[in-house]
């Protein structure tokens, strides 16, 4: 493979077998738990073929060496994991909840020390540097969408010596490549956009640092938190396609955020890519596109839930990244009441299906 292409030739071309005459174009599924003695290879818990092949079109896109785990949360507790007891890692104040659960679960056990921050508020998160052993940061947080300064904050995570690690599981590599700005680690649920047709469930770490996709390789083949074959393979096959998935559910979310901050019904879009939202700056200056996810606000939850109950092309379900286009309420989980996230939110992952149907579906569930 030329190593000069373009991301959306990379995330066609890379994790292939060699191009020898009369190989597969694509690694087979290898269901093997035990390898035959003697080779690099000896048990599944070391990663498999198949495993293998996502790992380097992962790496080869984000500029680094992945990782693939058995989902996007046990990715970041291999980072937690990473942590000496005692540790204090800076943690943005509203974020996605499954890591918001991991992070209070270490620190109820006193295991670590919990510094909340407000991800917009670039002095806050700088000022709170000092002494971290972590900074946890996300492209773009669940569901409010506030944009950090991820540059400024890698950055100078870096020259403290505090390691970073960024969830970008709403930008992709295609997007967002924070290990060029400076991030220590980006993790990704590959559930989502990565697999991106909502039947695998898998999560990765990438980093340029050699010694610590050492020691997260080592961790990861004690604790046994490797995907399965079968996941690994549908990630891969779906990440082909992700260069016009995202295409299409990028032009479809512009226009329907424009749609949508103009209709009655609504009283705030939260949507980065849009020249009105007050994100935007911080957004154009780092990421490629306007991004896949909106969220909007409904006046209360009872309005949200009907909206929710209402849809019918789109689908009321957790989870986002999918062909398909998904709502729901965050704020029906109690833990995003505790963060802050209005009652009324609707986090909307808007699928590749034809415009004007999802609009027509969308205004007469607003009714
Ligand atoms: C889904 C998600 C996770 C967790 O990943 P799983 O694959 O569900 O374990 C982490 N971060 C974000 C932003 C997510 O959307």
């Amino acid at each position: 493979m030329r190593d000069n292409l373009h991301l959306d030739s990379t995330v066609v071309a890379a994790g292939r077998p060699d191009p020898v005459a009369g190989a597969p174009l694509n690694t087979p599924i290898v269901p093997a738990s035990s390898y035959h003695s003697g080779g690099e290879r000896n048990y599944q818990r070391e990663g498999s073929p198949t495993t293998d092949s996502f790992e380097a079109a992962l790496g080869a896109l984000e500029g680094g060496i992945a990782l693939a785990y058995s989902a996007g949360t046990a990715a970041v507790s291999a980072m937690i994991a990473t942590l000496a007891p005692g540790a204090s890692a800076v943690v943005p104040a509203s974020m996605y909840w499954g890591v918001v659960e991991l992070f209070h679960a270490a620190a109820d056990e006193g295991r670590l020390k919990l510094v909340p921050v407000e991800l917009a508020d670039t002095d806050a998160v700088l000022a709170a540097l000092p002494g971290a052993d972590l900074l946890w940061l996300e492209s773009e947080t669940n569901p409010m969408l506030t944009v950090p300064e991820l540059g400024r904050l890698c950055a100078a995570a870096r020259s403290a010596g505090v390691p970073s690690c960024v969830d970008s599981t709403f930008t992709t590599p295609l997007l967002l490549r924070p290990l060029e700005l400076g991030a220590t680690v980006v993790m990704h649920s590959a559930t989502k956009f990565l697999a991106g047709h909502s039947d695998a469930l898998l999560g990765a770490l990438v980093t340029a640092d050699d010694a610590l996709a050492a020691r997260l390789r080592a961790d990861r083949y004690r604790v046994g938190s490797v995907p399965g074959v079968l996941e690994s393979y549908l990630a891969l096959r779906g990440m082909r396609t992700l260069a016009v998935r995202l295409d299409r559910q990028q032009a479809n979310a512009a226009e329907l955020a424009d749609r949508l901050a103009t209709h009655p019904a609504v009283r705030t879009v939260h949507y980065p890519g849009r020249v009105a939202d007050p994100m935007h700056e911080r957004w154009a200056a780092m990421a490629s596109g306007p991004g896949m996810m909106i969220s909007f606000e409904l006046p209360d939850a009872a309005a949200a839930d009907q909206f929710c109950e209402r849809v019918e092309l789109i689908t009321h379900a957790t989870s986002l990244g999918g062909v398909e286009s998904l709502v729901e309420r965050r704020a029906r989980y109690t833990g995003e009441v505790t963060m802050g996230t209005p009652d009324g939110l609707i986090r909307f992952s808007v699928g590749i299906e034809n415009l004007e149907d999802l609009w027509a579906d969308i205004a007469q569930a607003l009714g």
